[in-house]
């Protein structure tokens, strides 16, 4: 490898790899597990790349990030990397696996600050809906928006997680509620990714996220399932097929109905489970080995019991809770059950309009009672788990990904001390 190919991160305050965590597969987290080294080096292999600049949509090649291949003390970098470009950070930063965003409706258009506004002044989220506002607002207005609208929109969202340390992050379908909008918003996804290259964006299908208006509700279960499904599978425009299994949206029934179906076409699954009421759709993400249960403010014991045992990450969205104050998700429990436990943004125009994940860290320290070292894998490996990314993403370990994040903080606690820097 030539020595130009190859670049060095110098005199970081520290470097987490997260090995430890690696190794338990994100549970237990432990201080040991977080793998710091003091006055820490890194060096990774660079790739020259097509992206699309963020501030003036000017395309180029771009040298960016590709694989880890040696981390340790700044005293120790091998000799072979020794003439290779270095970034000093002179004892400055912190250097992180980058932030994984495992939930996130990326993609949308319109807002729901007018909203907003009613629920502070007393309205309920369940009166705003039943008078056609919430999830079919947006709705509206995605439907109407242009593929150029939505993919810039998109874009900036990506800008400013970048911002926070984001490298990864989930892009939900789920404000088209007809095959041609639901297509639309994947096609847009499709381009973001290619748009990109500093981020890996991993597409999730939401067509069942709410039941549209104008159809029955039999008749757009059938969609889902013979119509918009197949056609997402042979266009390959999702990795996963989630749906909103709560009171009021999709039954269990429904649920399995179409995340069967989704497995049988070869996507991974995913479940909004037990967030407004307890439908035991956690327990059923687990029995089909899903990717990851998220929400789970409502989740049963019998639910916690099935998720640690099982393969599933539990993905908890405290900003969520905190926007709707509605109270928390068990985290204690599941964390001390030894459920794989992550935290996510949950961005999306209604219940959680941030994409700063560290702040919603800052929500799962104090309000679930998470440790540093279970914040740390939250964010990291076990939210890259959640996203069947692991084996790429999570940690800065020989071999996997070089997406790192320089924190602007001499230590990683920071990120989430500082609140919503
Ligand atoms: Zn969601």
């Amino acid at each position: 490898m030539s020595e130009d190919r190859v670049h060095v991160l110098l005199h970081a305050s520290e470097l987490l790899t997260g090995e430890g965590v690696r190794r338990k597969d994100g549970r237990r987290p432990e201080e040991a597990d977080l793998g710091r080294i003091e006055d820490g080096a890194m060096a990774y292999s660079v790739k020259t790349v097509p992206y699309e600049d963020f501030t003036t949509g000017k395309k180029g090649m771009k040298v960016v990030a590709d694989k880890v291949l040696w981390t340790g003390k700044s005293d120790a970098l091998p000799s072979e990397y020794a003439n290779s470009p270095i970034f000093d950070l002179d004892g400055k930063n912190a250097v992180v696996p980058g932030l994984v965003d495992c939930h996130n409706h990326l993609v949308f258009a319109g807002d729901r600050a007018g909203e907003f506004a009613a629920r502070c002044g007393g309205a309920t989220y369940a009166e705003i809906a039943a008078a056609g506002g919430g999830i079919q607002t947006t709705v509206r207005a995605t439907r109407e928006a242009s593929d150029e609208e939505l993919f810039k929109l998109g874009r900036a969202r990506l800008e400013e997680a970048h911002r926070f340390g984001i490298r990864t992050i989930e892009a939900k379908s789920g404000y088209g509620l007809n095959e041609k909008t639901e297509l639309k918003l994947l096609r847009v996804v499709k381009r973001l990714q290619e748009a990109t290259p500093e981020m890996t964006i991993v597409p999730t299908f939401l067509g069942a996220h709410d039941f549209p208006k104008e159809i029955s509700r039999e008749a757009y279960l059938a969609e889902v399932i013979e119509k918009q499904l197949p056609a997402v599978a042979k266009e390959k425009l999702a990795e996963a097929c989630d749906v909103f299994i709560d009171e009021g949206f999709y039954t269990l029934a429904e649920g399995r109905k179409i995340l069967e179906a989704a497995k049988a076409l070869g996507l991974r699954t995913k479940v909004h489970a037990d967030e407004l009421a307890n439908t035991e759709s956690a327990a059923l993400a687990a029995e089909l080995g899903a990717l990851s249960a998220d929400h789970l403010l409502k989740i049963s014991d019998a639910g916690i019991r099935a998720l640690a045992a099982s393969e599933t990450t539990a993905v908890l969205l405290p900003g969520t809770a905190f926007y709707l104050k509605a109270p928390h998700a068990p985290a204690r429990k599941l964390l001390d059950a030894g459920a794989r436990v992550a935290i996510s943004t949950d961005f999306n125009p209604g219940t959680s309009t941030t994409l700063n994940l560290p702040a919603v860290l800052t929500i799962a320290a104090l309000y679930l009672g998470l440790s540093r070292a279970e914040i740390f894998a939250s964010a990291t490996y076990n939210a890259a788990r959640a996203l069947g990314l692991h084996d790429r993403k999570g940690s800065l370990e020989v071999g996997k990904d070089a997406d790192f994040f320089v924190a602007p903080f001499r230590k990683f606690e920071e990120l989430y001390y500082r609140f919503a820097w």
